[in-house]
């Protein structure tokens, strides 16, 4: 008969070990020794590798450091974790979790404490919105006012939807029109197509060269938007005729 290679005890066994020495000996989590986390000063964005995380405050971003630092024990399934912090001062947080998780069938608990340093930096997205950064210019012209409202309205609204960093640096109206800086050309340059589709008109794209970087041509890109004065379902007087748009294709290049 199998018996628990520890204490000699009775079956059941888990990987030969009995239940009592399985909740003696088996801790399901752990943190490493330190625990640092960088992040963003002014959004209280979270740095991991490669990128920022977004986080509403700084507790949510401390939450979910904590979270993911944690060491799980091999072989865990129903991992649970409930945490409560304590701000210790503004770059510390202390806190305690209690993590839960099933190991071969019984439940194990351990309870987790550490204090988290923070480092506060700048991240890319907020150091680029102090700067005034841009990458494209977006044009938007027409003759029509009531053409011209609807289709900023849609600019904006994109923008506010995007992740952070697609933003606006400056917006303004012009004569004839409406300028967006924007700060990715990439999406820039899929307003503009959107735009199109919408709306009907063309688009003209031009590229200044404003510097070099890592070997590399830095260009803007200038999307110069030509709307039509009308919309669908607006009627048009051609030669005292009246017609209604009912649709709007894009101009053939
Ligand atoms: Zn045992
Ligand atoms: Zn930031």
């Amino acid at each position: 008969m199998d018996i628990c290679l520890k204490c000699g005890g009775k079956p059941p066994l888990i990987s030969q070990i009995c239940h009592k020495c399985v909740r003696e000996t088996v801790v399901i989590s752990r943190l490493p020794d330190v625990l640092r986390m960088i992040d963003c000063k002014s959004c209280f964005s979270l740095k991991i590798p490669g990128t920022w995380l977004e986080f509403d405050d700084v507790e949510s971003a401390v939450g979910h450091f904590f979270e993911s630092s944690i060491i799980w024990h091999d072989n865990l399934s129903k991992n649970k974790c409930n945490l409560s912090m304590k701000q210790l001062d503004p770059s510390k947080f202390r806190v305690n979790a209690k993590t839960e998780a099933n190991y071969g069938g019984i439940d194990l608990k351990s309870d987790l404490e550490g204090v988290i340093e923070i480092k506060y930096q700048v991240c890319q997205t907020c150091s680029r919105h102090a700067g005034g950064y841009y990458e494209a210019i977006l044009q938007i012209r027409t003759k029509q006012k009531s053409v011209l409202d609807v289709a900023v309205e849609k600019v904006f609204k994109d923008i506010d939807s995007a992740p952070a960093e697609f933003f606006s640096t400056e917006n303004s109206p012009v004569k004839g029109g409406f300028d967006f800086q924007l700060s990715s050309s990439e999406r820039a340059r899929s307003l503009a197509r959107e735009l199109m589709i919408q709306f009907g008109g063309h688009v003209n794209e031009t590229n200044t060269l404003v510097g070099r970087k890592d070997g590399r041509d830095l260009l803007r890109h200038t999307f110069g938007v030509r709307l039509p004065s009308f919309l669908v379902g607006d009627y048009l007087l051609i030669q005292d005729k009246v017609y209604k748009v009912t649709r709007l294709d894009r101009r053939k290049a």
